[in-house]
């Protein structure tokens, strides 16, 4: 069986399953790492979608 590797730092998840509470993370710290990105995508996405309505803006005033 491949060993599992927590997604943020890469390293092999230490001990047996029933010591991963923060699977598929190896800590409580890379899970926060992780949500940190995912918000941070998010973030990206909301302020790009208001590039977007303010580009339609420029346009009604021309
Ligand atoms: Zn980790």
């Amino acid at each position: 069986m491949a060993k599992q590797i927590c997604e943020i730092c890469e390293k092999p998840m230490p001990g047996p399953p029933s010591e991963w509470p923060d699977f598929p993370f190896c800590s409580p710290r890379c899970r926060k790492i992780d949500l940190g990105r995912w918000l941070g995508e998010k973030y990206k996405i909301a302020s790009k979608q208001n590039e977007d309505q303010s580009s339609d803006e420029d346009l009604e005033e021309d």
